[in-house]
């Protein structure tokens, strides 16, 4: 039979589209106190948020007479017209938030508008009024949510534990904490204040009190081109930071927090072969463009956005945080000529490195290339161990490197580098013949030229049979055969990519090829190295853009403070 569902069960069925967490009447209840102008909100929360819920803020109010329409669906003082809807400038605007919230829990909510001389008091349960007062408060407002989901046993069922609630909370508070640095959050978990942010307007104070002091300080700042119509800024990792999941990515859209995993992608992906494979970035990037560039009524927890020129947006992102990265060094340079400003050179960004002990020289411009922010530190060879990873002693401890990896990591950059002007090659005295396995042989034939161009020359010999005659002069010690062979498995990689790169690309063609045979000509596990090779090998380190990683992403070294050491040996 078919019947017309009771208004109370459509309001429910509504609701469960906005609020399907406790985490969620929190973003809602936070993001209307940010569209009230809130300068201080507080967010209180008990059991994980199946208890109650408070957000208080000092924002502009509800006036008397528009309280209860606050709560009625689609009630909003947000949106006029179907026009506004194409330049939305408050995160709210379907009028939908207080009356689900209110429709699944019950609802106290305590405000006075700036314009009035009194407040009011109401409290809801299950959507309908129960009761309704003046009441005498500071201008502003405090939404109580209590016992949410008690009138949808099928919904309380699927609450998590309290602290998988919580971490939700925490999540969105801090969200809206770091990008919204110019308002003071405050958060409180069962009586304990578990986050306060300044409220400075600095992102950076946020990320200290969210991370803490050393990674706050160690982000590194995006700051926006000029003239751009999609504005990126933030704050992104330098790559020693990395973390396990893409969790710590945080992307913002004018302001709305958005889920993207093409933009997610971008950031990533500007980390290509700086951080360990399998290690993600932390960022918390904020993208603004038009409001009516951007479609943000797409989602009813407004999670996802469409952009008008999607690839730009990727674009702009994926340069930005590029820019971070490598500007990083150029910045260094120029800050410290001639004046004091020594923000960006390592010793001020690490403090703890800065022991007295010998540092690379600050380069003058244009003299040599600048230290990079993950740069090393002078190290002194002590040895080897077990033939395949160099010790050394550092300005703050003890570092064992992988002496393969490192050495492909050199390998890499100067390739890289050398691939600019052109590649010095090293003719070989006699050609040697390589039988490749028929599916590469294919693509070294179409690609002769490709491979020509990063120094390695063949010439097909008949069958899957080719002939090397020159090799890249840095990779003279490498076997010519086997250097061919991992030019083709570099070919084969790079022409059919992960999924997640797109299509392949010249540029990540030529990459994977250099990674390949760089792999190939670097010094093996299990070479004894004398003294001599093993300082050329970290002088050449020290040299590089990125040493801390090879270029596969797997860490060149590990570093042991001083002050690691002393703990492992109980000096305190
Ligand atoms: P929306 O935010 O989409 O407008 P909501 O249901 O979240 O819808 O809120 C309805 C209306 O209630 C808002 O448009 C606003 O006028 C008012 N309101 C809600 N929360 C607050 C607040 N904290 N301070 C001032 N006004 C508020
Ligand atoms: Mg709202």
């Amino acid at each position: 039979m078919i019947r017309i569902l009771p208004p109370e069960i459509v309001a429910q069925i509504a609701a469960g589209e906005v609020v399907n967490r406790p985490a969620s009447v929190i973003k809602e209840l936070v993001e209307n106190s940010i569209d009230a102008g809130a300068r201080e909100i507080r967010v209180e929360v008990a059991d994980g948020g199946k208890r109650l819920m408070r957000v208080a803020d000092d924002g502009c109010g509800i006036p008397t007479d528009e309280v209860e329409l606050a709560f009625q669906r689609h009630a909003t003082s947000k949106l006029a017209s179907a026009e506004d809807l194409l330049r939305i400038q408050t995160l709210g605007f379907r009028g939908e938030a207080l009356a689900s919230i209110a429709a699944v829990s019950r609802v106290t909510c305590a405000t006075r508008a700036a314009e009035e001389e009194i407040g009011t008091l109401i409290r809801l349960e299950g959507g309908k009024v129960v009761s309704r007062r003046p009441l005498g408060r500071p201008v502003g407002t405090t939404v109580t949510v209590e016992d949410i989901f008690y009138n949808v046993p099928a919904r309380r069922k699927f609450l998590r534990s309290s602290a998988t609630e919580r971490h939700h909370i925490d999540a969105w508070v801090t969200r809206y904490a770091m990008v919204y640095s110019d308002r003071r959050f405050v958060l409180v978990h069962d009586g304990r204040e578990t986050l306060r942010s300044p409220g400075t307007g600095r992102m950076r104070d946020v990320l200290v009190a969210v991370y803490g002091g050393e990674v706050g300080s160690a982000l590194m700042e995006i700051l926006p081109e000029e003239n751009e119509s999609i504005q990126v800024a933030g704050f992104t990792s330098p790559p020693h930071l990395h973390r396990a999941d893409r969790g710590a990515i945080t992307l913002f859209v004018n302001g709305r927090w958005v889920q993207d995993a093409r933009l997610t992608y971008a950031v990533i992906q500007a980390y290509h072969t700086l951080i360990p494979a399998g290690r993600y970035p932390l960022a918390v990037i904020t993208i603004t463009l038009p409001p009516e560039d951007v479609d943000v009524n797409v989602h009813p927890a407004k999670a996802e956005v469409r952009f008008r020129d999607g690839e730009g947006v990727f674009r702009a992102v994926q340069r930005a945080v590029r820019r971070a990265l490598t500007e990083e060094r150029g910045i260094s340079a120029i800050r410290t000529f001639p004046g004091p400003a020594f923000v960006h050179s390592p010793e001020a960004r690490f403090p703890e490195r800065a022991t007295g002990a010998p540092f690379r020289p600050v380069p003058m411009p244009g003299v040599s290339p600048p230290p990079s922010p993950d740069g090393l530190p002078v190290l002194r060879v002590i040895g080897q161990v077990a033939a395949t990873y160099i010790i050394a002693e550092g300005p703050d401890g003890l570092y064992l490197i992988d002496q393969h990896a490192a050495h492909e990591r050199v390998l890499y950059e100067r390739l890289m580098a050398q691939r600019e002007s052109g590649i010095p090659l090293q003719p070989l005295l006699e050609p040697v013949a390589v039988d490749l396995p028929p599916e590469w042989a294919g693509l070294v034939e179409a690609h002769q030229e490709t491979l020509r161009r990063l120094g390695i020359e063949v010439e097909p010999f008949g069958g899957n049979t080719f002939l090397v005659r020159a090799l890249p002069a840095v990779l003279r010690s490498a076997h010519p055969g086997e250097v061919l062979v991992e030019a083709a498995r570099g070919l084969a990689e790079g022409s059919s990519p992960p999924e997640e790169w797109g299509i392949a690309t010249k540029e990540e063609m030529e990459k994977a090829i250099i990674r390949q045979v760089c792999k190939e000509g670097a010094i093996k596990a299990g070479q004894v190295l004398s003294r001599e090779e093993m300082e050329e090998l970290l002088r050449a380190l020290e040299g590089c853009a990125s040493p801390r990683t090879c270029p596969h992403g797997r860490p060149t070294m590990i570093h042991i403070s001083t002050a690691q050491l002393a703990r492992e040996f109980q000096r305190r």
